[in-house]
């Protein structure tokens, strides 16, 4: 997957005559249902943003920000993935080692045999425009308690990343909310967690924090509090949002938010944008 996204970048993406996808917009019961349609076109190519981006962004390898056409992502660390001390079926311990016809270390149950697989995570929330305002949660929970995040939390078996979102969002600032677009999508290979973050507006003006909120507020642009968000994703996010209502329309982003190796969680300046495409 990762090699074809790097053939992708290599082979295309930089190119100002490549192949371009361009979306076509259904609206129905609420959601915004997005198919792609290959164009070709040079007046949408997506562009290298980080290197537009906000001063708020503090990547710790700025090369990456300027040139990532030679870069390549670093490999995963070759334990990660093994955390599993016990077989989650009969309960044994597991050892950890390489399956035969496998290339990474899984957590192999000694008794059963069976192997326990680890994979990313995904987090899927909300950015809820109102007013020219957006909504943002103080965290109540652990980590970052106390600190600013759009509504946000892992998407669950059986829901669509939309659903996940629109659940979160009610979940921790009581917003019954329609969703846009795609706004972002920010993977973290370092923790193993990929960002989904919808652009979403109020069905009504309430809402009220949940159980994980202390409050929920409205910001106006140029008072959204980066300097108490919560996460790296978040930071990410809100930027490229307030740089592309600078512009006058938000675009479709992706990303790799590189954390760097060491990097405490509490640090969300201490990355690189990688790979930013957007559209
Ligand atoms: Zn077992």
């Amino acid at each position: 997957m990762l090699k074809a996204m790097q053939m992708l970048i290599s082979t295309s993406s930089f190119s100002s005559s490549s192949h371009r996808f361009r979306p076509s917009v259904h609206i129905y019961g609420g959601f915004s249902s997005i198919s792609l349609h290959p164009s070709h076109s040079s007046s949408v190519n997506p562009y290298f943003h980080a290197a537009h981006a906000s001063r708020r962004f503090t990547p710790f390898r700025s090369s990456s920000i300027r040139s990532q056409s030679n870069a390549t992502p670093p490999p995963p660390p070759s334990d990660r993935g093994c955390s599993i001390k016990f077989c989650q079926w009969c309960g044994a311990a597991t050892k950890h080692e390489i399956p035969y016809g496998d290339d990474k270390p899984r957590a192999v149950c000694t008794n059963c045999g069976k192997i326990a697989y680890q994979n990313p995570k995904m987090v899927v929330g909300c950015l809820i425009e109102h007013e020219n305002k957006v909504l943002l949660c103080k965290r109540k929970i652990e980590p970052s308690y106390g600190l600013w995040t759009l509504p946000a939390g892992y998407m669950e078996l059986g829901e669509s990343a939309i659903e996940g979102a629109v659940r979160e969002t009610w979940e921790e600032a009581g917003a019954k909310v329609e969703v846009l677009s795609p706004f972002t999508q920010l993977d973290i290979p370092l923790i193993g967690q990929t960002y989904i973050i919808f652009l979403a507006k109020l069905k009504d003006s309430h809402f009220s924090p949940g159980p994980e909120s202390l409050e929920c507020r409205l910001f106006a642009h140029a008072d959204i509090p980066f300097d108490s968000l919560a996460f790296s994703s978040m930071l990410v996010t809100l930027n490229l949002y307030i740089e592309d209502m600078k512009r006058g329309a938000a675009g479709i982003h992706y990303g790799i938010i590189n954390k760097r190796p060491g990097t405490s969680p509490s640090d969300i300046h201490d990355f690189s944008l990688d790979y930013h495409w957007m559209r």
